[in-house]
Protein backbone atom coordinates (compact mmCIF):
# COMPACT_ATOMS: atom_id res chain seq x y z
CA UNK A 1 0.00 0.00 0.00
CA UNK A 2 2.90 2.37 0.05
CA UNK A 3 2.10 5.81 -1.48
CA UNK A 4 -1.56 5.22 -0.65
CA UNK A 5 -3.48 7.43 1.74
CA UNK A 6 -3.97 6.72 4.97
CA UNK A 7 -6.46 8.21 7.61
CA UNK A 8 -5.41 8.32 11.14
CA UNK A 9 -8.60 8.17 13.16
CA UNK A 10 -8.31 9.88 16.06
CA UNK A 11 -10.16 8.98 19.23
CA UNK A 12 -8.40 8.69 23.19
CA UNK A 13 -4.86 9.66 22.00
CA UNK A 14 -5.18 12.91 20.92
CA UNK A 15 -1.37 13.62 20.36
CA UNK A 16 1.23 13.70 17.76
CA UNK A 17 3.87 13.22 20.22
CA UNK A 18 4.02 8.91 21.22
CA UNK A 19 1.26 8.07 18.94
CA UNK A 20 1.92 4.63 17.14
CA UNK A 21 -1.38 4.53 14.93
CA UNK A 22 0.03 8.72 13.54
CA UNK A 23 3.92 7.79 13.28
CA UNK A 24 3.16 4.10 11.24
CA UNK A 25 0.88 6.35 8.94
CA UNK A 26 3.61 8.74 8.03
CA UNK A 27 5.84 5.94 7.69
CA UNK A 28 4.06 4.40 5.00
CA UNK A 29 5.08 7.57 3.09
CA UNK A 30 2.44 8.64 1.48
CA UNK A 31 -0.53 11.38 2.39
CA UNK A 32 -2.03 11.00 6.04
CA UNK A 33 -5.22 12.28 6.51
CA UNK A 34 -6.00 13.04 10.40
CA UNK A 35 -9.63 12.45 11.29
CA UNK A 36 -11.71 13.54 14.22
CA UNK A 37 -15.14 12.47 14.58
CA UNK A 38 -17.57 14.93 16.98
CA UNK A 39 -20.15 12.45 18.39
CA UNK A 40 -22.69 14.55 19.02
CA UNK A 41 -25.03 12.47 21.04
CA UNK A 42 -21.96 11.66 23.35
CA UNK A 43 -21.20 15.69 23.54
CA UNK A 44 -24.54 17.37 24.28
CA UNK A 45 -25.58 14.38 26.80
CA UNK A 46 -26.24 15.62 29.75
CA UNK A 47 -23.54 16.21 31.95
CA UNK A 48 -20.82 16.11 30.11
CA UNK A 49 -20.16 19.76 29.39
CA UNK A 50 -16.57 19.85 31.37
CA UNK A 51 -15.35 16.99 29.37
CA UNK A 52 -16.78 18.41 25.83
CA UNK A 53 -14.98 21.66 26.93
CA UNK A 54 -11.74 19.95 27.48
CA UNK A 55 -12.35 17.99 23.99
CA UNK A 56 -12.60 21.36 21.87
CA UNK A 57 -9.59 23.01 23.16
CA UNK A 58 -7.86 19.45 22.86
CA UNK A 59 -8.92 19.27 19.53
CA UNK A 60 -7.94 23.09 18.40
CA UNK A 61 -4.11 22.22 20.14
CA UNK A 62 -3.95 19.46 17.94
CA UNK A 63 -5.14 20.84 14.70
CA UNK A 64 -3.07 23.47 15.63
CA UNK A 65 0.04 20.70 16.13
CA UNK A 66 -0.83 18.78 12.99
CA UNK A 67 -1.08 22.42 11.16
CA UNK A 68 3.02 22.84 12.48
CA UNK A 69 3.81 20.17 10.79
CA UNK A 70 2.06 21.17 6.85
CA UNK A 71 -0.90 19.04 7.54
CA UNK A 72 -4.32 19.29 8.73
CA UNK A 73 -6.98 17.68 11.48
CA UNK A 74 -10.26 16.92 9.78
CA UNK A 75 -13.13 17.12 11.76
CA UNK A 76 -16.75 15.73 10.63
CA UNK A 77 -19.51 15.68 13.35
CA UNK A 78 -21.45 12.41 13.11
CA UNK A 79 -20.96 8.82 13.15
CA UNK A 80 -17.63 8.00 13.69
CA UNK A 81 -17.72 4.94 10.82
CA UNK A 82 -20.18 6.70 8.10
CA UNK A 83 -17.86 10.13 8.64
CA UNK A 84 -14.66 7.85 8.37
CA UNK A 85 -15.76 5.38 5.27
CA UNK A 86 -16.78 9.12 3.70
CA UNK A 87 -13.28 9.87 4.44
CA UNK A 88 -12.00 6.97 2.98
CA UNK A 89 -14.28 7.38 -0.23
CA UNK A 90 -13.10 10.98 -0.90
CA UNK A 91 -9.56 10.42 0.01
CA UNK A 92 -9.22 6.86 -1.79
CA UNK A 93 -7.69 5.66 1.29
CA UNK A 94 -6.48 1.91 1.46
CA UNK A 95 -5.86 2.07 4.87
CA UNK A 96 -7.62 3.44 8.48
CA UNK A 97 -5.37 3.52 11.47
CA UNK A 98 -7.09 3.50 14.60
CA UNK A 99 -5.18 3.37 18.62
CA UNK A 100 -7.17 0.18 20.12
CA UNK A 101 -9.84 0.94 22.46
CA UNK A 102 -10.95 -1.06 24.69
CA UNK A 103 -14.04 0.54 26.27
CA UNK A 104 -17.92 -1.36 25.32
CA UNK A 105 -18.59 1.83 23.23
CA UNK A 106 -14.94 1.95 21.34
CA UNK A 107 -15.25 -1.73 20.89
CA UNK A 108 -18.60 -1.50 18.90
CA UNK A 109 -17.44 0.84 17.01
CA UNK A 110 -14.75 -0.63 15.62
CA UNK A 111 -16.51 -3.88 14.74
CA UNK A 112 -18.49 -1.74 12.87
CA UNK A 113 -15.32 -0.37 10.87
CA UNK A 114 -14.08 -3.33 10.66
CA UNK A 115 -17.21 -4.53 8.22
CA UNK A 116 -17.45 -1.24 6.69
CA UNK A 117 -13.61 -1.53 5.58
CA UNK A 118 -13.49 -5.32 4.58
CA UNK A 119 -15.97 -4.53 2.37
CA UNK A 120 -14.47 -1.94 0.37
CA UNK A 121 -11.13 -4.12 1.05
CA UNK A 122 -9.42 -1.30 3.59
CA UNK A 123 -6.93 -2.17 5.85
CA UNK A 124 -7.77 -1.29 9.66
CA UNK A 125 -4.98 -1.99 11.89
CA UNK A 126 -5.15 -1.11 15.16
CA UNK A 127 -2.44 0.18 17.38
CA UNK A 128 -1.30 0.41 20.75
CA UNK A 129 -1.33 3.70 22.50
CA UNK A 130 -4.09 3.72 25.30
CA UNK A 131 -2.51 1.97 27.81
CA UNK A 132 1.09 0.87 28.99
CA UNK A 133 0.38 -2.83 28.80
CA UNK A 134 -2.67 -3.50 26.66
CA UNK A 135 -5.63 -5.84 28.28
CA UNK A 136 -5.18 -9.14 27.75
CA UNK A 137 -1.23 -9.11 27.29
CA UNK A 138 -1.00 -10.72 30.16
CA UNK A 139 -3.08 -12.93 32.36
CA UNK A 140 -2.82 -15.10 35.47
CA UNK A 141 -2.99 -18.70 34.47
CA UNK A 142 -6.68 -20.19 34.04
CA UNK A 143 -8.26 -16.56 33.55
CA UNK A 144 -8.95 -14.04 30.99
CA UNK A 145 -7.85 -10.86 33.70
CA UNK A 146 -6.64 -9.98 37.34
CA UNK A 147 -9.11 -9.35 39.89
CA UNK A 148 -6.35 -8.17 42.47
CA UNK A 149 -3.97 -5.52 41.73
CA UNK A 150 -1.01 -6.89 43.87
CA UNK A 151 -0.36 -9.78 41.47
CA UNK A 152 -1.04 -7.62 38.56
CA UNK A 153 1.31 -4.67 39.26
CA UNK A 154 4.14 -7.59 40.29
CA UNK A 155 4.08 -8.75 36.83
CA UNK A 156 3.17 -5.46 34.82
CA UNK A 157 6.35 -4.09 36.32
CA UNK A 158 8.74 -7.02 34.99
CA UNK A 159 7.29 -6.11 30.98
CA UNK A 160 9.58 -4.66 28.35
CA UNK A 161 7.27 -1.51 27.35
CA UNK A 162 7.30 0.04 23.43
CA UNK A 163 9.54 2.37 22.66
CA UNK A 164 8.52 6.04 22.52
CA UNK A 165 7.14 7.21 19.28
CA UNK A 166 8.76 10.54 18.22
CA UNK A 167 6.27 13.19 17.01
CA UNK A 168 6.95 13.27 13.15
CA UNK A 169 8.54 15.82 11.64
CA UNK A 170 6.16 16.15 9.08
CA UNK A 171 2.83 15.36 8.34
CA UNK A 172 1.97 15.67 4.58
CA UNK A 173 -2.02 15.62 4.20
CA UNK A 174 -4.31 14.82 0.78
CA UNK A 175 -4.63 17.99 -1.13
CA UNK A 176 -8.28 19.07 -1.77
CA UNK A 177 -9.65 18.04 1.44
CA UNK A 178 -12.46 20.31 3.54
CA UNK A 179 -10.99 20.37 6.75
CA UNK A 180 -14.06 20.75 8.69
CA UNK A 181 -14.57 23.86 11.89
CA UNK A 182 -13.94 23.79 15.45
CA UNK A 183 -17.26 23.49 17.15
CA UNK A 184 -18.39 26.11 19.83
CA UNK A 185 -18.64 24.56 23.16
CA UNK A 186 -21.66 26.40 23.27
CA UNK A 187 -23.22 24.74 20.09
CA UNK A 188 -22.49 21.11 21.91
CA UNK A 189 -23.32 21.34 25.41
CA UNK A 190 -25.62 24.23 27.30
CA UNK A 191 -24.62 22.71 30.83
CA UNK A 192 -22.54 25.36 32.62
CA UNK A 193 -18.98 24.56 33.27
CA UNK A 194 -16.60 24.30 36.32
CA UNK A 195 -15.39 27.42 36.18
CA UNK A 196 -11.51 26.45 37.65
CA UNK A 197 -11.38 22.98 35.29
CA UNK A 198 -8.58 22.36 33.85
CA UNK A 199 -7.96 23.14 30.05
CA UNK A 200 -7.40 20.95 27.18
CA UNK A 201 -4.49 19.99 24.79
CA UNK A 202 -1.25 18.26 24.38
CA UNK A 203 0.53 21.45 24.66
CA UNK A 204 -0.79 22.08 27.95
CA UNK A 205 -0.46 18.62 29.03
CA UNK A 206 3.44 18.35 28.43
CA UNK A 207 3.68 21.24 30.24
CA UNK A 208 2.23 20.13 32.96
CA UNK A 209 3.87 16.48 33.07
CA UNK A 210 7.05 18.23 32.32
CA UNK A 211 7.03 20.44 35.47
CA UNK A 212 5.26 17.86 37.65
CA UNK A 213 8.56 15.74 36.97
CA UNK A 214 10.76 18.08 37.64
CA UNK A 215 9.52 19.79 40.78
CA UNK A 216 7.04 17.14 42.75
CA UNK A 217 7.81 13.97 41.38
CA UNK A 218 10.16 13.33 44.62
CA UNK A 219 7.63 14.06 47.15
CA UNK A 220 5.14 12.23 45.87
CA UNK A 221 5.23 9.37 47.72
CA UNK A 222 4.90 10.63 50.97
CA UNK A 223 2.83 13.60 50.02
CA UNK A 224 0.49 12.02 47.32
CA UNK A 225 -2.53 11.67 50.58
CA UNK A 226 -2.07 15.27 51.91
CA UNK A 227 -5.75 16.76 50.89
CA UNK A 228 -4.91 20.40 50.33
CA UNK A 229 -1.00 20.10 49.05
CA UNK A 230 -1.41 19.85 45.64
CA UNK A 231 0.88 16.68 45.45
CA UNK A 232 -0.32 14.67 42.73
CA UNK A 233 0.01 15.05 39.14
CA UNK A 234 -3.50 16.65 37.80
CA UNK A 235 -2.57 14.69 34.87
CA UNK A 236 -5.54 12.64 35.11
CA UNK A 237 -7.71 14.51 32.61
CA UNK A 238 -4.52 15.10 30.19
CA UNK A 239 -4.04 10.66 30.34
CA UNK A 240 -7.93 10.39 29.52
CA UNK A 241 -7.86 11.90 26.20
CA UNK A 242 -4.57 10.81 25.45
CA UNK A 243 -2.95 14.40 25.23
CA UNK A 244 -0.36 12.66 26.87
CA UNK A 245 0.84 9.00 26.68
CA UNK A 246 0.73 6.88 29.24
CA UNK A 247 3.54 4.86 28.38
CA UNK A 248 5.85 8.43 27.06
CA UNK A 249 4.68 9.52 31.18
CA UNK A 250 6.13 6.18 32.36
CA UNK A 251 9.21 6.12 30.82
CA UNK A 252 10.04 9.94 31.55
CA UNK A 253 9.36 9.41 35.47
CA UNK A 254 10.57 5.98 35.51
CA UNK A 255 13.75 7.03 36.02
CA UNK A 256 13.50 9.92 38.14
CA UNK A 257 14.45 9.30 42.01
CA UNK A 258 10.94 8.41 44.24
CA UNK A 259 9.29 7.55 41.05
CA UNK A 260 7.73 4.03 41.80
CA UNK A 261 4.62 5.04 44.14
CA UNK A 262 3.51 6.88 40.86
CA UNK A 263 4.23 4.89 38.18
CA UNK A 264 2.28 2.12 40.65
CA UNK A 265 -1.07 4.78 40.65
CA UNK A 266 -0.06 4.57 36.68
CA UNK A 267 -0.73 1.19 36.55
CA UNK A 268 -3.55 1.05 38.14
CA UNK A 269 -4.63 2.91 35.39
CA UNK A 270 -4.13 -0.25 33.53
CA UNK A 271 -5.36 -2.52 35.86
CA UNK A 272 -8.98 -0.92 35.47
CA UNK A 273 -8.83 -1.25 32.18
CA UNK A 274 -7.95 -4.99 31.66
CA UNK A 275 -10.61 -5.30 34.66
CA UNK A 276 -13.41 -3.34 32.26
CA UNK A 277 -11.91 -5.04 28.90
CA UNK A 278 -12.98 -8.29 30.46
CA UNK A 279 -16.14 -7.86 32.27
CA UNK A 280 -17.82 -4.94 29.71
CA UNK A 281 -21.08 -4.47 32.24
CA UNK A 282 -18.72 -2.53 34.96
CA UNK A 283 -21.34 0.12 35.13
CA UNK A 284 -23.96 -1.27 35.55
CA UNK A 285 -23.73 -4.42 37.47
CA UNK A 286 -21.64 -5.52 40.52
CA UNK A 287 -18.57 -6.94 39.77
CA UNK A 288 -18.28 -9.41 42.64
CA UNK A 289 -21.86 -9.45 44.00
CA UNK A 290 -22.66 -9.59 47.39
CA UNK A 291 -25.50 -11.33 48.25
CA UNK A 292 -28.01 -9.78 51.17
CA UNK A 293 -26.44 -6.37 50.83
CA UNK A 294 -29.55 -3.83 50.56
CA UNK A 295 -29.21 -0.16 49.19
CA UNK A 296 -31.36 2.41 50.38
CA UNK A 297 -33.63 4.60 47.75
CA UNK A 298 -32.13 7.92 49.41
CA UNK A 299 -33.11 10.41 46.64
CA UNK A 300 -32.84 13.41 49.22
CA UNK A 301 -29.59 12.10 50.33
CA UNK A 302 -28.05 11.85 47.14
CA UNK A 303 -28.98 15.49 45.87
CA UNK A 304 -27.68 16.73 49.34
CA UNK A 305 -24.34 14.65 48.60
CA UNK A 306 -24.19 16.20 45.00
CA UNK A 307 -24.91 19.80 46.18
CA UNK A 308 -22.33 19.16 48.96
CA UNK A 309 -24.29 20.13 51.88
CA UNK A 310 -24.25 17.00 53.61
CA UNK A 311 -23.10 18.65 56.91
CA UNK A 312 -19.94 16.26 56.87
CA UNK A 313 -17.54 19.19 55.95
CA UNK A 314 -14.97 17.05 54.57
CA UNK A 315 -17.25 15.44 52.39
CA UNK A 316 -18.97 18.77 51.45
CA UNK A 317 -15.56 20.05 50.97
CA UNK A 318 -15.03 17.40 48.10
CA UNK A 319 -17.95 17.45 46.13
CA UNK A 320 -17.45 21.07 45.70
CA UNK A 321 -14.20 21.06 44.25
CA UNK A 322 -15.59 18.47 42.24
CA UNK A 323 -18.56 21.37 40.50
CA UNK A 324 -15.71 24.04 40.84
CA UNK A 325 -12.79 22.21 38.75
CA UNK A 326 -14.31 19.31 36.84
CA UNK A 327 -11.31 17.07 39.62
CA UNK A 328 -11.45 16.10 42.88
CA UNK A 329 -8.69 14.88 44.57
CA UNK A 330 -8.45 11.04 45.29
CA UNK A 331 -8.22 10.77 48.77
CA UNK A 332 -11.24 13.00 48.43
CA UNK A 333 -13.15 10.41 46.14
CA UNK A 334 -12.42 7.92 48.20
CA UNK A 335 -13.94 10.19 51.32
CA UNK A 336 -16.95 11.19 49.17
CA UNK A 337 -18.13 8.11 47.89
CA UNK A 338 -17.45 5.36 50.78
CA UNK A 339 -19.84 8.25 52.76
CA UNK A 340 -22.06 7.97 50.23
CA UNK A 341 -21.80 3.86 49.82
CA UNK A 342 -20.96 2.90 53.42
CA UNK A 343 -23.10 5.70 55.65
CA UNK A 344 -25.97 6.73 53.39
CA UNK A 345 -25.85 3.08 52.17
CA UNK A 346 -26.80 5.29 48.55
CA UNK A 347 -25.88 2.90 45.60
CA UNK A 348 -22.86 3.50 44.29
CA UNK A 349 -24.34 3.68 40.77
CA UNK A 350 -25.98 7.04 42.00
CA UNK A 351 -22.57 8.23 42.79
CA UNK A 352 -20.64 7.09 39.87
CA UNK A 353 -23.05 8.85 37.27
CA UNK A 354 -22.67 12.36 39.21
CA UNK A 355 -19.05 11.89 39.02
CA UNK A 356 -19.40 11.17 34.93
CA UNK A 357 -21.35 14.18 34.78
CA UNK A 358 -18.65 16.29 36.19
CA UNK A 359 -15.26 15.03 36.01
CA UNK A 360 -12.88 15.77 33.17
CA UNK A 361 -11.21 12.42 33.78
CA UNK A 362 -14.25 10.43 34.01
CA UNK A 363 -13.38 7.15 32.58
CA UNK A 364 -15.58 4.06 32.46
CA UNK A 365 -12.93 1.62 33.44
CA UNK A 366 -11.32 3.95 35.95
CA UNK A 367 -14.44 5.39 37.58
CA UNK A 368 -17.17 2.63 37.87
CA UNK A 369 -13.62 0.59 39.09
CA UNK A 370 -13.17 2.27 41.98
CA UNK A 371 -16.85 3.29 42.79
CA UNK A 372 -17.45 -1.14 42.89
CA UNK A 373 -13.72 -0.73 44.88
CA UNK A 374 -15.33 1.30 47.61
CA UNK A 375 -18.54 -0.10 47.22
CA UNK A 376 -16.90 -3.42 48.19
CA UNK A 377 -18.43 -4.83 45.11
CA UNK A 378 -15.03 -4.30 43.04
CA UNK A 379 -11.86 -5.97 43.14
CA UNK A 380 -10.94 -4.77 46.82
CA UNK A 381 -9.83 -7.87 48.86
CA UNK A 382 -10.58 -6.68 52.15
CA UNK A 383 -14.56 -5.72 51.19
CA UNK A 384 -15.99 -4.28 54.25
CA UNK A 385 -13.40 -1.72 54.24
CA UNK A 386 -15.39 1.52 55.94
CA UNK A 387 -13.30 4.43 56.47
CA UNK A 388 -13.42 6.29 59.34
CA UNK A 389 -14.53 10.15 57.99
CA UNK A 390 -13.72 12.07 61.18
CA UNK A 391 -10.13 10.34 61.22
CA UNK A 392 -9.47 10.73 57.96
CA UNK A 393 -10.28 14.45 57.92
CA UNK A 394 -7.64 15.13 60.80
CA UNK A 395 -5.00 12.79 58.78
CA UNK A 396 -5.28 14.11 55.43
CA UNK A 397 -6.82 17.92 56.28
CA UNK A 398 -5.18 18.62 59.74
CA UNK A 399 -5.45 22.14 59.76
CA UNK A 400 -8.73 22.15 57.98
CA UNK A 401 -7.65 24.43 55.24
CA UNK A 402 -9.02 22.20 52.73
CA UNK A 403 -12.26 22.35 53.66
CA UNK A 404 -11.87 25.84 53.95
CA UNK A 405 -11.12 26.93 50.87
CA UNK A 406 -13.91 24.58 49.29
CA UNK A 407 -16.22 25.45 51.11
CA UNK A 408 -15.00 29.25 50.92
CA UNK A 409 -14.58 28.76 47.12
CA UNK A 410 -18.22 27.85 46.93
CA UNK A 411 -19.49 30.98 47.78
CA UNK A 412 -16.72 32.84 45.58
CA UNK A 413 -18.37 30.78 42.82
CA UNK A 414 -21.83 32.29 43.83
CA UNK A 415 -20.58 35.79 43.87
CA UNK A 416 -19.47 35.44 40.03
CA UNK A 417 -22.37 33.91 38.73
CA UNK A 418 -25.17 33.07 40.93
CA UNK A 419 -27.08 31.18 37.57
CA UNK A 420 -24.13 29.20 36.97
CA UNK A 421 -25.31 26.17 38.13
CA UNK A 422 -28.07 25.08 41.16
CA UNK A 423 -25.00 22.56 42.35
CA UNK A 424 -23.74 25.64 43.67
CA UNK A 425 -26.91 26.32 45.98
CA UNK A 426 -25.80 27.36 49.40
CA UNK A 427 -25.13 25.18 52.10
CA UNK A 428 -27.50 24.24 54.89
CA UNK A 429 -24.97 23.06 57.13
C1 LIG B 1 -14.68 6.87 43.56
C2 LIG B 1 -13.50 7.12 42.63
C3 LIG B 1 -13.71 7.43 41.29
C4 LIG B 1 -12.64 7.65 40.43
N1 LIG B 1 -12.88 7.97 39.11
C5 LIG B 1 -11.84 8.13 38.26
C6 LIG B 1 -12.05 8.43 36.89
O1 LIG B 1 -13.17 8.54 36.40
N2 LIG B 1 -10.97 8.63 36.10
C7 LIG B 1 -9.69 8.52 36.57
O2 LIG B 1 -8.74 8.72 35.80
N3 LIG B 1 -9.46 8.21 37.85
C8 LIG B 1 -10.47 8.02 38.72
N4 LIG B 1 -10.23 7.72 40.03
C9 LIG B 1 -8.86 7.45 40.45
C10 LIG B 1 -8.08 8.66 41.00
O3 LIG B 1 -8.83 9.30 41.98
C11 LIG B 1 -7.69 9.66 39.93
O4 LIG B 1 -7.06 9.00 38.86
C12 LIG B 1 -6.71 10.70 40.49
O5 LIG B 1 -7.29 11.37 41.57
C13 LIG B 1 -6.35 11.68 39.39
O6 LIG B 1 -5.54 12.70 39.91
P1 LIG B 1 -4.01 12.80 39.53
O7 LIG B 1 -3.86 12.81 38.06
O8 LIG B 1 -3.46 13.95 40.29
O9 LIG B 1 -3.46 11.42 40.11
P2 LIG B 1 -1.99 10.96 40.49
O10 LIG B 1 -2.01 10.59 41.91
O11 LIG B 1 -0.98 11.95 40.05
O12 LIG B 1 -1.82 9.60 39.69
C14 LIG B 1 -1.31 9.57 38.36
C15 LIG B 1 -2.28 8.88 37.45
O13 LIG B 1 -2.46 7.52 37.86
C16 LIG B 1 -3.79 7.09 37.55
N5 LIG B 1 -4.46 6.70 38.80
C17 LIG B 1 -4.16 7.10 40.04
N6 LIG B 1 -4.97 6.47 40.95
C18 LIG B 1 -5.79 5.68 40.23
C19 LIG B 1 -6.84 4.78 40.57
N7 LIG B 1 -7.21 4.55 41.84
N8 LIG B 1 -7.49 4.15 39.57
C20 LIG B 1 -7.14 4.35 38.29
N9 LIG B 1 -6.14 5.17 37.90
C21 LIG B 1 -5.48 5.83 38.86
C22 LIG B 1 -4.51 8.29 36.93
O14 LIG B 1 -4.42 8.18 35.53
C23 LIG B 1 -3.68 9.47 37.44
O15 LIG B 1 -3.75 10.60 36.62
C24 LIG B 1 -11.31 7.53 40.92
C25 LIG B 1 -11.11 7.21 42.28
C26 LIG B 1 -12.18 7.01 43.12
C27 LIG B 1 -11.92 6.67 44.56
Amino acid sequence: MNGDPVIVLFRDDLRVHDNPALAAAVRAGGPVAPLFVIDERLCSAPGSANRTAFLVEALADLRHSLQGLGGQLYLRTGDPVEETMRLVARTGARAVHVAEGFTPRARRVQDRLERACRLERVELPAFPGTSVVPPGAVVPSGADHYRVFTPYWRRWRTLPHRAVERAPRQVRTPIGIPPGAIPAVESLSTRPLSPDRARGGETAGRRAAERWIRESLTSYSDRHDDLLGDHTSRLSPYLHFGCISVNELVAQAAHEPGAESFVRQLCWRDFHHQVLAAFPALAERDYRPRPGATWSEDEPALRAWKEGRTGVPIVDAGMHQLLAEGWMHNRARLIVASYLVRERRVHWRGGAAHFMDWLLDADMASNYGNWQWVAGTGNDTRPNRRLNLARQAQRFDPSGEYVRRYLAGRDRALARDPRDDPGFAPTER
